[in-house]
């Protein structure tokens, strides 16, 4: 087990309270780091540190900041064993998934340094003020961006290293200053990366970082007033409770929630490869990607076809340790994840949902420690069911038939939810009217979930507010100043 502490100003240091907690293994519950249980106090601390940091942060030229952060993505490829082992370890993460997620956090650093050096203001249209000479203007008038001040970077345990690094990278890029909460049950990775970036001689106190609990630091953060703005992944109950702290001192809030995507297939879709595409995809980190499938729409003329291919490739899903090289499904994240999920798979065979295949915890000495469950399938889903409304994740999807498309839409759309969705057709004109109507932050025809660093990401409704990262990612950790001079007095 390894130990760790708190990067806060430029030093390694304990809570004020002396007080640590413990994160597993959730594939066999050996303990895997011991990292300090932070107070307000702490939160207090690494919050006037970034304050303290910001005004020569954000005054050095972009030029020095961008590489700065190019450091970042550098270090985080040279010490991708290390991260990668945690990542396996801590989280459960799969040997053959941990290593693209690295490369893709490390792709995202390197893509704000870049974006931010070309981050382009917009010079308004002339407007002449009193002195100008007829038919002249005597203005300049633009609008340019210029950094928050103190970001609250707040992450879930899903894709641990990526989302913090998916933050960091345009955070840092345009200027602002940060406090990192990491997710509880992913502190020992949180605490890697802090000492990754540690020894990179970045300016003191422009990234720190806490840990411990959403319920008391986390609100300590998002309710503080010395935070200007919050970048938060997570569900949309936290990121509810986040925007109610924050409105006290109207901070700016950046809210990547939850999902419910749908994905619907009409009948002239390349069915059996569809199918094994989608199976794919909507089990891989164990159904526990905010982006992942659950809804499937299958019209009735391919419906028996669609499922059986799926549920034939669910079957064959190999689960197992994380940590063996042929294995594509992990555990579950822990304990309580996987409690919540039984919960909510007993649920749908109470309220009469057909179950395809899975539902169980598979048997065998590799399993016996871990949080482990089958790739789980549900037919007959009707719209009022439980599972059918609320996000499960976890390696649980869900079938509808349908005939008719306006209704599949309409069900589509039928959701608190908007994050993202998908269209499987030849029809490409049949498929551009669920594009423009599915209301969701991102959709594809022919597949799901194809995302790249250059990608912005970002719901509608419940699933958030903004876009974050991508081409236009240091764009959504600023904020614009309107600037009019009168020149030619
Ligand atoms: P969560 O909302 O429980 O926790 C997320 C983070 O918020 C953790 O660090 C947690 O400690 C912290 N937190 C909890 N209560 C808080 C509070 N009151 N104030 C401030 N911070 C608090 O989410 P989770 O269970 O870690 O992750 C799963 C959720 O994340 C799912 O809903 C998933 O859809 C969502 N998610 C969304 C995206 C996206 O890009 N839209 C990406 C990944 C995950």
């Amino acid at each position: 087990m390894e130990k760790y502490k708190m990067w806060i100003g430029g030093n390694w240091v304990d809570a004020d309270s002396g007080k640590t907690f413990r994160t597993y293994n959730p594939a066999n519950g050996d303990e895997i780091a011991e990292v300090p249980l932070a107070g307000k106090s702490d939160v207090d601390k690494a919050v006037a540190a970034a304050r303290k940091a910001f005004p020569s942060w954000s005054r050095k030229t972009q030029e020095d900041r961008s590489h700065y952060v190019a450091r970042i993505a550098s270090a985080l490829r040279e010490h991708k064993d290390e991260l990668i082992r945690l990542e396996i370890a801590e989280h459960g993460a799969t040997a053959r998934h941990a290593p693209i997620m690295i490369q893709f956090a490390a792709a995202n650093v390197e893509l704000a340094a870049s974006a931010a050096r070309v981050l382009m203001g917009k010079v308004l249209p002339a407007t002449p003020s009193k002195g100008a000479p007829a038919g002249t203007s005597n203005t300049l008038c633009y609008l340019k961006y210029e950094p928050f001040g103190v970001c609250a970077l707040i992450t879930p345990w899903n894709v641990p290293t990526l989302l913090l690094a998916t933050k960091i990278g345009p955070c840092l890029a345009v200027g602002n200053t940060c406090v990192v909460k990491p997710p509880s049950i992913n502190s020992g990775i949180g605490l890697k990366i802090a000492e990754i970036i540690s020894g990179l001689g970045l300016p003191s106190g422009i990234i720190n970082f806490v840990t411990g609990p959403g319920s008391t630091i986390g609100n300590d953060l998002s309710s503080h007033p010395g935070i200007d703005f919050i970048s938060f992944t997570g569900s949309s109950e936290v990121g509810k409770t986040i925007i109610a702290n924050s409105s006290q001192t109207v901070k700016t809030t950046m809210m990547e929630l939850g999902g419910k995507n749908p994905c619907i297939i009409l009948e002239d879709a390349d069915i059996e490869a569809a199918a094994e595409e989608l199976c794919g995809i909507t089990f891989e980190n164990v159904g526990q990607n905010c982006a992942q499938p659950s809804r499937f729409y299958v019209h009735e003329k391919v419906h028996d076809r669609f499922v059986e291919k799926f549920v034939q490739t669910a079957n064959n899903i190999k689960v197992g340790d994380p940590a063996d090289p042929d294995t594509v499904m992990g555990p579950v994240v822990s304990r309580e994840q996987r409690d919540t999920i039984e919960r909510y798979i007993k649920s749908a065979i109470d309220e009469g949902a057909k179950l395809a295949c899975g539902g169980k915890r598979p048997t065998g000495p590799v399993f016996d420690k871990g949080y482990y469950l089958t790739p789980t399938v549900f037919t007959g889903l009707t719209p009022d069911m439980t599972i059918a409304r609320e996000e499960v994740f976890g390696p649980v999807v869900g079938f509808f038939k349908f005939s008719d498309d306006e209704k599949a839409l309409e069900a589509a759309n039928d959701s608190v939810f908007g994050l993202c969705a998908s269209v499987w057709t030849k029809d490409y004109a049949r498929g551009m009217k669920f594009v423009n109507e599915l209301q969701a932050g991102s959709v594809w025809i022919n597949q799901h979930m194809n995302l790249v660093a250059e990608t912005p990401w970002g719901g509608f409704k419940e699933s958030g507010l903004m876009k974050e990262g991508g081409v236009i990612g240091p764009e959504g950790y600023a904020q614009l100043k309107y600037v009019c001079i009168k020149h030619n007095q």
